[in-house]
C-alpha cells in the first residue's frame, strides 16, 4: 500500500491522488500546492549537466541577452533599480547579462559545472559561482535582489532555500518567482497533458499557492504578473499583444511574483 506524501510546501498529509505524469506520481495538498511522490521520483539530470552541449544547443559566447531577459528585468526595476542582484538557478547567464546592462552588480549561481565554467571564461562582468546553495563567501544581508527564473518547480526543499535566500537579503530586498502556472485555464483543458507536467518538475504552482509558500518565509507579496509563454519571441513581436490579451483572459501559463523581505 503506497504512504500518503506530505507537502513539501508545508509538511501535513497530501489530500488527493492527482494521477501518474510520467516517472511522476502527483498529489494535491490542501494549500493547493501539487508535488511529486519524493518517494518515488528519481532526477532525471542526477548522472549528466544539464547544460552540457550533449543535451542543450551550443550556446555561440559571447552571449547577447534578449527580450525575455530584458523583461524580466522590468519586473525586478518596478521595485528595486539597482544594487546587488544574485540569479539562482542562472543558468548560462543570460538574465544576470541583462541585470548589469541595467546597472545591478549581478552575480549567477549555478550548479551546472559546464554553465559556470563557459561563463567565467567570457562573462568577466558577471560574479560566478557554481552549486546549489548561496556560499558563505556571499555576507547575510548583503543582497538587494534575488531571482528565481524557473527554479522553484525542481526543489524537493523549496522551504529550505527559501530560509537561505531570506537571510542573505537586506530588510526589504526583492524576491522574485517564476514557474509554470498550475492555475492557467491551458493546463486546465490539457490535464497531465500540459506542457510544463515534466519528469524534472517536482511543484506545480498556482499564483496562491506559491504566494503562501513564500510569504510563510518572510515575504510579503507585491506584484503579480502572467506571461503566456516561456519566452518573448523575438521574431514575432507582434504576437505579444495578443498574448497579453490571453493572459488576461487566464491563459497565462507562466506565473511570475514579486515579494519584498519584510519580517
Ligand atoms: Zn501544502
Amino acid at each position: 500500500m503506497s504512504v500518503t506524501p506530505k507537502c513539501p510546501a508545508c509538511g501535513i498529509d497530501a489530500t488527493a491522488e492527482i494521477g501518474q505524469a510520467g516517472a511522476c506520481r502527483l498529489w494535491r495538498c490542501a494549500c493547493g500546492l501539487v508535488f511529486a511522490d519524493r518517494a518515488t521520483w528519481s532526477d532525471p539530470y542526477s548522472a549528466r549537466d544539464y547544460y552540457d552541449p550533449a543535451n542543450q544547443p551550443a550556446e555561440s559566447y559571447p552571449l547577447r541577452f534578449t527580450a525575455t531577459e530584458r523583461d524580466r528585468i522590468s519586473t525586478v526595476r518596478r521595485l528595486v533599480r539597482s544594487g546587488r542582484l544574485l540569479d539562482f538557478g542562472g543558468g548560462t547567464g543570460k538574465t544576470a547579462l541583462a541585470a548589469h546592462a541595467a546597472g545591478f552588480s549581478a552575480i549567477v549561481l549555478e550548479d551546472s559545472h559546464k554553465a559556470v565554467e563557459y561563463g567565467r571564461a567570457h562573462h568577466s562582468e558577471i560574479e560566478w559561482h557554481e552549486g546549489k546553495t548561496i556560499p558563505d563567501s556571499i555576507a547575510d544581508g548583503s543582497l538587494d535582489v534575488v531571482t528565481l527564473f524557473h527554479v522553484m518547480e525542481h526543489l524537493l526543499d523549496p522551504r529550505a532555500l527559501l530560509a537561505q535566500i531570506h537571510r542573505k537579503l537586506r530588510h526589504g530586498g526583492l524576491l522574485v518567482v517564476e514557474v509554470p502556472n498550475w492555475g492557467s485555464h491551458m493546463r486546465c483543458l490539457r490535464g497531465l497533458r500540459w506542457e510544463f507536467v515534466l519528469d524534472h518538475h517536482v511543484n506545480h504552482f498556482t499564483s496562491s499557492s506559491l504566494a503562501r509558500l513564500v510569504e510563510n518565509a518572510g515575504f510579503a507579496r507585491r506584484a503579480t504578473e502572467f506571461r503566456r509563454t516561456f519566452a518573448i519571441n523575438e521574431g514575432q513581436p507582434w504576437k505579444e499583444p495578443l498574448k497579453k490579451l490571453l493572459c488576461l483572459l487566464g491563459f497565462g501559463d507562466i506565473l511570475r511574483c514579486s515579494f519584498l523581505k519584510t519580517a
